[in-house]
């Protein structure tokens, strides 16, 4: 059984004098330890779509119709109790600006104490052995140094790994993936893609990947969704939606 399904989804944004349909019923899923790629142009819907999972929309906008199944809990249902819960614990997010996830006056290996499951015995630290081993988990061979470093004395490469960092501390069942490596250099990219697919292995997390380059989700995904003005145009395997015409 999947472990998100998403059935007949739509979200408006209300603005004064306008209404945007962003997101028009689309049903997908994604089932455990498998990764699940959403493509399509900018506008398409798909960052609403990420949003709406987690009940994280911008102001003005709304979940107009359709439901959330996460482990059979329905998203759009829960009190903010459970739904805070569901995001701290359950599902990861990654966007784009890994700048905006981080805190410019803090510390990575802090920032990272901070996201690691509560524990007995006190609060971690920068350098506890439990976030050198998660800094080690998203690819840094120096720990050590890597936990006193400040996000500005990071490149945007290492930012992003820390994010995701930060996103699987908890180790959740999923991880939605917003255009996690666009503006990242080519090399740079595969690395962090890789790192993803390897957590995937690892830890079986499920990923929710969404992009506007098809290329990149069909190398990625186990099968992929493509949208178009908020709805679901054609869904296969990679393969499939390659090469169909
Ligand atoms: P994406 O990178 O997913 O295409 P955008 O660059 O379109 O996202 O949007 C960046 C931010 O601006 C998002 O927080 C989005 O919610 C917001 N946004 C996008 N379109 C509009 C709009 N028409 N009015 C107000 N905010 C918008
Ligand atoms: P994508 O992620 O595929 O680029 P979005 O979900 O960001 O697409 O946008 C889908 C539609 O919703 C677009 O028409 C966009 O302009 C609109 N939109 C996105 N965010 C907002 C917002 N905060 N306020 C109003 N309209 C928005």
């Amino acid at each position: 059984t999947a472990l998100l399904s998403v059935r007949d989804l739509s979200v408006t944004y209300r603005e004064r004098d306008s209404t945007t349909q962003a997101v028009r019923g689309i049903t997908f899923e994604v089932g455990p330890g498998e990764a699940f790629g959403l493509v399509g142009e900018s506008g398409s819907g798909k960052s609403t779509t990420a949003f709406a999972i987690v009940r994280f929309l911008a102001e003005g906008g709304h979940i107009e119709g359709g439901s959330v199944a996460f482990r059979g809990l329905d998203l759009t249902k829960i009190d903010d109790e459970e739904l805070r819960e569901v995001r701290a614990n359950d599902i990861g997010m990654v966007y784009q600006e890994p700048a905006r996830a981080l805190n410019p006056t803090m510390r990575v290996g802090m920032q990272l104490a901070e996201r690691l499951p509560p524990r007995r015995g006190g609060r971690y630290v920068a350098d506890s052995p439990a976030v050198l081993e998660l800094l080690e988990r998203v690819g840094f061979s120096d720990p050590r140094s890597i936990a006193a470093r400040y996000p500005h004395e990071m490149s945007g490469g290492q930012q992003q790994r820390i994010v995701i960092g930060m996103a699987v501390a908890r180790e959740p069942d999923l991880l939605i993936l917003d255009e996690a490596t666009t503006g990242l250099d080519t090399l740079v990219e595969a690395e962090v893609l890789d790192l993803v697919d390897g957590l995937r292995r690892d830890l079986g997390t499920s990923m929710l990947m969404i992009s506007h380059d098809l290329g990149l989700i069909a190398s990625r995904c186990d099968r992929v969704s493509i949208m178009q003005d908020g709805v679901i145009v054609e869904s296969g395997s990679a393969t499939e939606v390659l090469t169909s015409p």
